[in-house]
């Protein structure tokens, strides 16, 4: 048995899932989190044992003041699980990262150069990488036997053309300052391009397909032949789509005109750009499931809300259909893309034109893990696909150290 352990750390959390690679199934996930701030907590999910069993939770409230203990913790609940047998069929440890920069383009092996290269990226994402960097380092020490990898979230957009990656400003500001659009989600985008192609029984490197991930974070992706060609995210997951708190595309010049009419400094700008905007600015609320219901209680807030957020999906459809030429799939996934059929159907209303129709009774009997939801004259397949991002780092990282 092939057991990879994938890791997610964030500030003041460790997630982690288990994976059996020869079963392709999860045997334990779970998530430390609050770590640092006084009332922690371990929760542990042990995945149901037959498919009509309940999947088997607890949530132990434990003082955890920082990672490294946290990293103990998981160590210790992974011991008691009997399948992990004391770790001797782990081959492998995925860490997610934020920002690979140009120069992660695929999954790394973790060593001491790789941590300097991201100390250096930090300025690239100075929310995600300290806390990545710790994710890392308390990781080696815990499992110092094990090799380790970092599965970038930008790597998988390095295929873009620089057409599409850079930004019409002076050369100097990409030559020195690296601005040009990394896009984000990558791991999310690969894993549903790869099971859009086994659904449809066709070769990956001859489909193309666009994939919208649409979570509280939204981005798109226009993948031709697997390959990453546009991405709707920038240099950072603020660019492209209608977000729960994000504002998505936006005119840089206001920037420049709120800087000066209304004294905010660039760290409030910041604050307000991602995390008072998108949904929550328009409307009040960043969850869709609280946005439509607002909206269908006759709130005209929501109800704009909902309409600029397909408005702006379908302009990016439209646009990366003229990219790729050819279509042949549109997918939806993460948490509101596999779950509202009306954001579905709103998107992708009116476009038989560009040869895409959702069937309205198959869009609303979406069975997971994949589905397909087109009228039978539809040109263009739409899928409805469960995204697995512990599960892609977790192949990306086996790949990496079968290697
Ligand atoms: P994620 O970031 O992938 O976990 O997705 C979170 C988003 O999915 C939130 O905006 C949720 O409101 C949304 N969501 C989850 N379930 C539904 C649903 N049944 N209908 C609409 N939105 C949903």
């Amino acid at each position: 048995m092939k057991q990879i352990l994938v890791l997610n750390s964030g500030s003041s959390s460790i997630k982690y899932e288990l994976f059996d690679m020869d079963a392709a199934g999860a045997l334990e996930s779970g998530l430390v989190e609050r770590i640092g701030e006084g009332e922690s907590r371990l929760k542990q999910t042990l995945p149901a044992s037959t498919p009509k069993s309940p999947s088997q939770s607890r949530s132990i409230e434990v003082s955890v003041p920082d990672h490294r203990q946290g990293m103990d913790l998981i160590r210790r609940a992974l011991s008691e699980n009997a399948s992990f047998a004391g770790g001797q069929y782990l081959v492998g440890i995925g860490h997610r990262a934020v920002h690979g920069g140009e120069t992660f383009s695929g999954p790394t092996l973790i060593d001491d150069h790789l941590i300097r290269t991201m100390e250096e990226l930090v300025p690239l994402a100075p929310l995600h990488h300290p806390a990545n960097l710790i994710g890392m380092e308390v990781a080696r020490s815990a499992f110092p036997e094990v090799p380790q990898v970092a599965v970038f979230d930008t790597a998988y957009h390095q295929t873009l053309p620089p057409h599409a990656y850079r930004y019409a400003v002076p050369q100097t500001w990409y030559q020195r300052y690296g601005m040009r659009r990394y896009g984000f989600h990558g791991t999310s985008h690969a894993y549903v391009a790869k099971q859009v192609a086994r659904h449809l029984g066709r070769p990956l490197a001859e489909l193309n397909t666009i994939v919208f991930h649409l979570g509280n974070g939204a981005s798109a992706t226009a993948i031709r032949g697997g390959v990453s060609v546009d991405t709707s995210m920038g240099l950072t997951p603020l660019e492209g789509l209608v977000m729960g708190t994000r504002c998505g595309d936006l005119d840089p010049a206001i920037l420049i005109h709120m800087g000066k009419e209304s004294g905010m400094s660039v760290d409030q700008m910041d604050g307000v750009l991602n995390m008072q905007s998108g949904l929550k600015g328009l409307c009040g609320a960043n969850d869709m499931r609280e946005v439509l219901s607002m909206e269908s209680n006759g709130d005209q807030a929501a109800a704009l809300a909902v309409e600029m957020f397909v408005y702006r999906i379908k302009k990016y459809l439209g646009a990366y259909h003229a990219v790729l030429g050819r279509l042949d799939a549109v997918a939806f996934t993460a948490g509101i893309g596999e779950h509202s059929p009306q954001i579905r159907a709103r998107s992708c209303s009116d476009l038989e034109t560009l040869g895409i129709a959702i069937d309205p009774v198959l869009n609303t009997a979406v069975e997971p893990p994949i589905c397909e939801i087109q009228t039978s004259d539809s040109r263009v397949k739409v899928l409805v696909v469960s995204t697995d991002e512990e599960f892609e780092i977790a192949e990306q990282t086996l790949a990496c150290v079968q290697s």
